[in-house]
């Protein structure tokens, strides 16, 4: 990988990002995007200061496994990791206290955020639904109190190299762990789109993730995708992943939750080809492109010279 990665950098000067980061060349689609005196689509408001000029490639911080929590909301406090009592922040502490994981990190950055899902599932007090991806997992009643626990089961292990067979994962933690109220499921959505609304964090994102959100809902009933199932699609708002100038700031999870596209500077004219390339055929549009969960495209998911630069 480091090989790779040098002759890479060598090719091109820049942006630098890591090999599994660009995806193979048959993936990649031009932005066919409406222009912008489009009438058709709702626009953000003039008055939005965002960046349009910066890379987009290689702006956003590499993460090996996202922890996304369902708190029904779609706005936090600043800084979720310093929100006392909260999930977040409890995950937050075991992992910068984990020597071990924070030095070595065979498994990359631990990526947490808060998002509107809303609990279902847990049944306990200050219980919530957790997903995991890439491992595709729905873990209900994680509390603030089961963080460590929570961590050292599922989140300290090498990240999955294939799908997790999911009956012999919750007989393998009911053997562990028998007075655990954790459940596990498979995701139940087959694809996400994750929209950043984070607005005590920056207006920008929280004034166009539900113009964004309307869109993509519009979008997905006209092609009749409903949420659940293996070829649903959930709309979920998230706190803070990084970068507002570039908002509207989304990221799809696709392939059973094991690719994750970060997209920036995305207008309402652009979801109904997201909804068509990224979450129906898995493509990926150039433009928007800010990177990806690392793995998402392996070094042997395409040769190096069918990879394209930009
Ligand atoms: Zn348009």
């Amino acid at each position: 990988m480091a090989y790779l990665f040098q002759k890479l950098s060598n090719a091109i000067t820049e942006p630098q990002v890591d090999i599994d980061q660009i995806p193979p060349s048959q993936t990649l689609v031009d932005c066919s995007g409406c222009t912008a005196d489009c009438d058709d689509h709702p626009k953000y408001p003039s008055y939005l200061e965002l960046d349009t000029t910066s890379d987009l490639l290689g702006s956003m911080k590499p993460y090996g496994r996202h922890v996304v929590i369902a708190t029904g909301l779609s706005d936090w406090p600043e800084k979720i990791d310093q929100d006392t009592g909260s999930l977040a922040a409890a995950l937050s502490k075991v992992i910068n206290n984990d020597k071990e994981y924070t030095t070595k990190e065979p498994n990359g950055r631990i990526f947490i955020t808060n998002s509107s899902l809303i609990n279902q599932h847990s049944t306990v007090a200050n219980g919530h639904d957790v997903l995991l991806l890439p491992d595709n997992l729905l873990i209900a009643n994680v509390t603030p109190e089961s963080a460590g626990a929570f961590f050292n089961t599922f989140l300290k292990g090498p990240l999955p190299a294939q799908p997790i067979h999911v009956p012999y994962l919750q007989h393998d933690l009911k053997h562990r762990s028998p007075s655990s109220p954790w459940t596990v499921q498979k995701l139940p959505y087959g694809s996400l789109v994750m929209i950043c609304s984070h607005r005590k964090r920056d207006k920008r994102c929280g004034i166009t993730a539900p113009i964004l959100a309307r869109e993509f809902d519009h979008c997905l009933r006209q092609r009749d995708i409903d949420e659940a199932g293996d070829q649903g699609t959930a709309i979920l708002m998230c706190s803070h992943v990084g970068g507002h100038k570039f908002a509207g700031n989304i990221i799809c999870y696709t392939h059973q939750g094991t690719r994750g596209i970060w997209y920036g500077r995305v207008q309402p004219c652009h979801c109904e080809q997201i909804v068509n390339e990224t979450i129906i055929k898995g493509n990926i549009i150039k433009e928007l492109y800010r990177g990806a969960m690392i793995h998402s495209y392996g070094p042997t998911d395409a040769c190096l010279a069918k990879r394209i630069r930009w």
